[in-house]
């Protein structure tokens, strides 16, 4: 079973309904081993505000002594900025955290924001080329654990991708409300041994530790255990 959730959403995201400890606490219930806070970063439409990084680390930290059962991993949801493959996190600020889910969003904040968008959008061979190299450059350059729902928004070489991500040790996700991924991708992904993670992206506390469309995709695949990184086991973190 998945035992951890390592992509969730509380209040500090303007798009989401509960606190971290609404979170925190439904988490428990449902026998979480560990949980990963990752709000939206600046540049999405839904992110925090400067300042706010250092209030949920500290709202981390309180909430890491008050439930001590339950691993509590600060986190954040980055966004790909460009094709030099930079992230909405400073480096001094991805050093203060234990996790980065890196991901691509529609919702942005300035006319700069909306321009590369609408790039990344287009699905032509070089444009899908385009964003693949971006999503490599940013693992290579910055902190990154998870590449979040790929495809979402910017079509991606899912293949040549998920192979840069083995070699730099970062996890696929399935996202619990979509994945873009064809069923030739997942299959090959398996084969290669691409390490993926079941992920809630909760908005809501009662979504936290769900992800029944992760599961059918364990089982409709054949996808060993031993590549799903969040079944009965923890995933191992990047240092950068
Ligand atoms: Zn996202
Ligand atoms: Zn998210």
């Amino acid at each position: 079973m998945i035992i951890a959730d390592y992509h969730t959403h509380s209040v500090f995201s303007k798009d989401a309904r509960n606190t971290l400890e609404e979170n925190i606490l439904i988490a428990i219930q449902k026998g979480l081993k560990e949980i990963a806070v990752t709000e939206h970063s600046y540049t999405n439409l839904n992110g925090i505000k400067k300042g706010q990084f250092v209030e949920i680390k500290n709202e981390v930290e309180r909430l890491r002594k008050q439930y001590p059962s339950i691993n509590i991993l600060f986190g954040m949801e980055a966004n790909l900025l460009n094709e030099d493959g930079d992230i909405d996190l400073s480096k001094d600020e991805q050093e203060q955290l234990d996790i980065v889910v890196l991901g691509y969003h529609k919702t942005c904040t300035s006319w700069k924001n909306f321009l590369r968008h609408l790039k990344m959008s287009w699905n032509s061979k070089k444009q899908i080329q385009r964003n693949t190299d971006a999503y490599i450059k940013a693992m290579k350059k910055n902190k990154v654990d998870i590449l979040a729902h790929l495809g979402y928004v910017g079509k991606v070489d899912v293949l040549k991708l998920a192979e840069a991500a083995l070699k730099n040790n970062v996890l696929v996700e399935f996202n619990r409300k979509q994945n873009w991924f064809t069923p030739y991708e997942v299959k090959k992904m398996v084969e290669m041994g691409v390490k993926f993670v079941a992920n809630s992206d909760a908005h809501s506390a009662e979504d936290i530790g769900e992800n029944y469309k992760g599961v059918n995709f364990m089982l409709k695949y054949n996808i060993p255990e031993s590549q799903m990184m969040n079944w009965n086991k923890l995933i191992e973190l990047n240092k950068k």
